[in-house]
C-alpha cells in the first residue's frame, strides 16, 4: 500500500508562515526553531491562564473577607454616583450653584448617614450638591429643606423627617443594590456618551 503524499501546510508561527510538508499529521512547525517558538507560546498561554485563575481566586477570597460595612460603603459609592447622574441637569440642592458649575459635585443626604442610617440608600433622601455645601456646611440644611420640598413635595419630605424605621441592610441586599445601580449608572453613562439627553429611569 502506498502512503498518500501529505499536503503542504503553512507554518503556524505567524512571523514565519513558511510552507512545509509535515512528517506527521499534527506537525504545525516547519523547522526545529519554529517548534521551539510554538512550544514557548503554548507555555506562555498556560502561564497567563494560570495567573488569571489565581487573580480570580484572590478576588473571591477578598470578597469573602469583606464586612457588612465594606459592602455598605461600596453600595453607597455606586448609588451616590447614580444620584449625581440623575441630578446632572440640576444645580446644587443647597445653594445657588447652577448645573454648569465646574467644581466637584457630591451626593448629599438630607438626613445624614450618621443620624439616619436606615435612609442612607433612599433616593428621596439623596440629592446632588456642591462639594462646599456637602463637606463644609454639613449639607447646608436650612436651604436644602425648602428646595427639597420644591423638588419632591412636602409629603415626601415629611415622610423622610418622620421615618424612624429600624432597618438592617444585610450583605446580600447590599450586593444586589450595588449590582442594580452599577447597571443603571452604566446605562446612563452610555446615553451621555451617545449624546442623548437624560431621561428618568
Ligand atoms: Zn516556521
Ligand atoms: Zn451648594
Amino acid at each position: 500500500m502506498i502512503a498518500k503524499p501529505r499536503k503542504p501546510k503553512k507554518c503556524r508561527v505567524p512571523e514565519c508562515g513558511a510552507s512545509f510538508v509535515p512528517k506527521v499529521s499534527f506537525q504545525s512547525w516547519c523547522s526545529p526553531d519554529c517548534a521551539v517558538v510554538i512550544a514557548r507560546n503554548k507555555q506562555d498561554r498556560q502561564r497567563k491562564s494560570l495567573a488569571s485563575i489565581e487573580r480570580r481566586e484572590i478576588k473571591v477570597r477578598k470578597e469573602k473577607l469583606k464586612s457588612r460595612a465594606d459592602h455598605a460603603k461600596e453600595a453607597q459609592a455606586v448609588i451616590n454616583r447614580y444620584v449625581r447622574l440623575r441630578d446632572a441637569h440640576l444645580g446644587c440642592i443647597s445653594c445657588d450653584k447652577p448645573a454648569s458649575w465646574g467644581g466637584q459635585w457630591h451626593c448629599s443626604h438630607f438626613r445624614s448617614v450618621g443620624a439616619a442610617a436606615h435612609l442612607r440608600f433612599n433616593l428621596w433622601n439623596m440629592n446632588k450638591s456642591c462639594s462646599q455645601c456637602n463637606a463644609h456646611l454639613s449639607g447646608n440644611i436650612m436651604v436644602y429643606r425648602p428646595r427639597l420640598v420644591e423638588k419632591i413635595g412636602a409629603e415626601k419630605v415629611a415622610w423622610l423627617e418622620c421615618n424612624q424605621d429600624l432597618v438592617r441592610h444585610e450583605i446580600p441586599y447590599l450586593k444586589r443594590l450595588k449590582a442594580v445601580f452599577t447597571k443603571k449608572v452604566k446605562r446612563i453613562e452610555q446615553r451621555y456618551e451617545r449624546g442623548q439627553s437624560w431621561v428618568a429611569m
